[in-house]
């Protein structure tokens, strides 16, 4: 039987891990394990792509907070720069609107677990809709890998978990859009418009996936049968699913983790005293 460090929160990543790999999950949040292997070759490239991102996510949090923009914009992301002053995102609410913003619900479905998503910007109108947005600094996947992605399942679920708290009203699913937007890809988006029908269902499937996580034994969790999963994977040495990263042409960046909820997964593990397997 697994026993999760107190305070243990569900992701978009981590679940995502664990929908992917099972043994992945296990390596990167109940065991901590380093990385043995890098994710994708060549490393310049991957951590070029990184940096990339990070940059541009701190630059989308200064112009939507209205903060001061730097006189010069840093050439690494100079390109997605312009590409968003060209294509910005249309019909972005007005009211109410938040950068990175984090929200954390334990709704009674969960079965006592504790889930969190982090917008990149969420904005709302109490007379509208509700729109989350995230911003993608890699190559736009097939809408199919998004519509099944758990980012998607997750986020808008969580935002109608959270609105009476955090708005104040109950948010009709109708009424939250998510939509991505692709600096890679001249600002183009892909939108799911939310449903009460994919809201129900979306609940049924995080519950169904946290079941089969909690009833795991500690011996048991399965590597992946996909071993394309295993060619950008970090762990393929520790599995005997090869030693060279693949190339960073057929990397997939929704498939790393995300980082800032990676460090803060494994500091709750390393500082627990009572996170046992
Ligand atoms: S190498 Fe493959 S089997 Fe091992 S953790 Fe990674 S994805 Fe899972």
């Amino acid at each position: 039987m697994i026993s999760f460090p107190p305070g243990f929160t569900f992701t978009q990543s981590c679940l995502q891990d664990f929908a992917v790999c099972p043994r992945r999950f296990q390596l990167r949040y109940l065991l901590a394990q380093s990385y043995p292997a890098p994710l994708a070759k060549p490393l310049a490239a991957v951590d070029r792509s990184t940096e990339r991102g990070e940059r541009f996510h701190a630059l989308m949090e200064r112009y939507w907070r209205g903060a001061a923009l730097p006189e010069r914009v840093d050439p690494l992301i100079a390109d997605l720069w312009q590409t968003f002053l060209q294509n910005p995102p249309p019909d972005v609410p007005q009211t109410f609107r938040r950068t990175e913003f984090s929200v954390s619900v334990k709704p009674a479905w969960a079965n006592g677990a504790r889930l969190a998503a982090k917008y990149d910007l969420l904005a709302y109108d109490p007379d509208g809709e509700a729109l989350i947005i995230d911003w993608k600094t890699g190559r736009r996947p097939k809408r199919a890998f998004l519509e099944r992605h758990l980012q998607t399942v997750l986020y808008p679920l969580l935002l109608v978990e959270a609105a009476p708290r955090l708005l104040g009203i109950a948010l009709p699913p109708e009424r939250v859009r998510l939509l991505y937007w692709f600096g890679e890809d001249d600002g183009a988006t892909e939108e799911f418009i939310y449903s009460r029908a994919r809201y129900h269902a979306d609940q049924a499937y995080i519950s169904a996936l946290l079941a089969r996580l909690n009833a795991l034994e500690v011996a048991e969790f399965p590597l992946t049968d996909e071993r394309r999963h295993c060619q950008h994977c970090e762990y393929r040495s520790l599995c005997e699913r090869g030693e060279s990263a693949g190339t960073f042409e057929t990397y997939d960046a929704d498939s790393f983790p995300d980082l800032e909820e990676l460090r803060q997964v494994i500091a709750e593990a390393a500082a627990s005293d009572d996170f046992v397997l």
